[in-house]
């Protein structure tokens, strides 16, 4: 108990204060029927949860996976022949690309993975598992005894009649789906539920052993008393009048004497240029993904923003190296701004010794002095300006034969420009001498600035523009930029 380490906003410490003595049980749960994105409701669930636990409190963190829940509809990017598989358990149809033990594990196992990356203190529970072990035998039993109170509340909600034979429990059918079963017979001492098959049949289900499950509007308030959760987070759309929130608060209160458990509406998350983030439309940010350019604790300040109660557009283009800046500042992290820094790891590739020289150069002695970080840093500015920088922002140093082609494109007065340039560039100068160099001489010589820049561009990185050249040159082994001025 006490401090985890990850820091605590502010918001989530008043939340906590909120909710009473514990011991708690923190939940987040997400039916795992396409990629996995909504990190920001686990994120927020993990900010209460170790504000709860910097407290003192007994904290149990649970991700509630929905295995169990039927498949309904097909995610993008797998087969339409699947179908076929519309309303059985997600951990009973297959992995379409037969990676991993089932559809359900194939789009939830990435996702732990990242998780537990970030360092996160979570259990991770499959529903199938939980309705196979009994977890949810006693709250099963109560909604059944209780299905005339559970459909009033639902068809106060919905405002439409429910079908007389409707039942709060889906037995799964020999076909093997979830839904559609007309269940005639509830058997308490032996858990089973009698019902008539689609082709006629009677047949039971031992709701003890998971053969079959609540349905999901009477399963989240069940959930809050077989688990026996305190708090769990909510996005708006489920709190709305009406909506989820409001019927499991009534059947909690009403029908399983269980008290509601403190909640906290979020906001989405927005993609820059693509709307809300929607697993359906394909609309999604991976956090394995966001994990190769960030560190977790910048992906948890990137997705919460300082109140996820508020929307926030996520921009991982042009926006990302101004972010970082922000959080290393807050943070007490790298003093190199990241855009150099991507400039930097463009230039070095993998080399640490190479990069802490450059950082040296350009003045950033502190970052140059600890090796490992630096890797790390590296690592993550890499991978953003391989993946996700805007074209302007790639760069990479051409090698000399490389740059031999672009300076045969030059005429005699921009070769004869970069030749009294790597005449007067000393080792010693730094970036903002450097870019008077290129400058006055090119004013000296009566050759136009943007032609002059043009030609230095070229023979470095191939493009007739780049990031700040004296800075940039600077950084750079001054024998290198010689060699390629002189086209040597
Ligand atoms: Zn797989």
């Amino acid at each position: 108990m006490g401090d985890t380490g990850i820091p605590v906003p502010s918001w989530a410490e008043r939340v906590a204060d909120r909710l009473g003595g514990g011991p708690h049980v923190v939940v987040t749960g997400i039916s795992p029927s396409g990629h996995i994105h909504n990190l920001r409701e686990v994120l927020v669930a993990e900010a209460v949860a170790n504000a709860l636990r910097n407290r003192g409190e007994e904290v149990r963190f649970v991700f509630h996976a929905d295995t169990i829940d039927p498949l309904r509809k097909v995610a993008p990017g797998v087969p339409e022949s699947y179908e076929e598989y519309f309303g059985h358990s997600l951990s009973r149809v297959p992995d379409p690309e037969g990676c991993h033990a089932s559809y359900s594990d194939h789009f939830l196992v990435p996702f732990e993975e990242a998780l537990h990356e970030m360092g996160m203190d979570i259990e991770v529970l499959r529903s199938h598992e939980l309705y196979e072990d009994g977890v949810y035998t006693d709250v099963t039993r109560e909604a059944i005894e209780h299905t005339e109170r559970l459909r009033g509340i639902l068809q106060e909600a919905s405002g439409r009649e429910m079908p007389g034979h409707w039942s709060p429990y889906l037995p799964r059918r020999t076909s093997g789906k979830l839904t559609g079963a007309r269940v005639l017979e509830h058997l308490p001492e032996e858990h089973c539920v009698v019902f008539v098959d689609e082709d006629g049949f009677e047949e039971t289900a031992d709701y003890s052993k998971g053969e079959g499950k609540l349905g999901w509007r009477v399963e989240l308030a069940a959930r809050w008393k077989a688990l026996g959760v305190t708090f769990e987070p909510f996005g708006k759309d489920h709190t709305s009048r009406g909506g989820s929130t409001d019927t499991a608060d009534r059947m909690s209160r009403e029908v399983f004497h269980y008290p509601i458990p403190g909640r906290f509406e979020y906001e989405w998350n927005y993609i820059k240029g693509q709307g809300a983030m929607s697993s359906s439309k394909g609309i999604v940010l991976l956090p394995k993904d966001l994990l190769k350019i960030m560190p977790p604790d910048a992906l948890r300040r990137l997705f919460l923003g300082r109140d996820p109660a508020r929307a926030i557009e996520l921009d991982l283009w042009e926006g990302f190296p101004r972010f970082m800046d922000e959080f290393n500042e807050e943070t007490g992290g790298s003093e190199v701004p990241f855009n150099h820094l991507a400039l930097v790891a463009q230039t070095v590739g993998e080399d640490v010794e190479a990069a802490a020289t450059m950082l040296r150069r350009g003045g950033y002695e502190g970052a140059a002095g600890d090796p490992e970080q630096l890797a790390q840093d590296l690592y993550y500015a890499r991978n953003w300006a391989r993946d996700w920088a805007p074209e302007s922002m790639r760069i990479g140093l051409l090698e000399p034969e490389e740059s031999r082609e672009f300076a045969a494109g030059l005429d005699a007065e921009q070769r004869e420009y970069l030749g009294a340039v790597a005449a007067s560039l000393g080792p010693e100068m730094g970036g903002d001498e450097v870019q008077d160099l290129l400058y006055s001489t090119a004013v000296g010589r009566g050759l136009k600035p943007k032609r002059a820049f043009a030609a230095v561009y070229k023979t470095l990185l191939g493009k007739t523009s780049g990031p700040k050249a004296g800075p940039f040159i600077a950084g750079l082994p001054p024998e290198e930029v010689h060699r390629r001025f002189l086209g040597s």
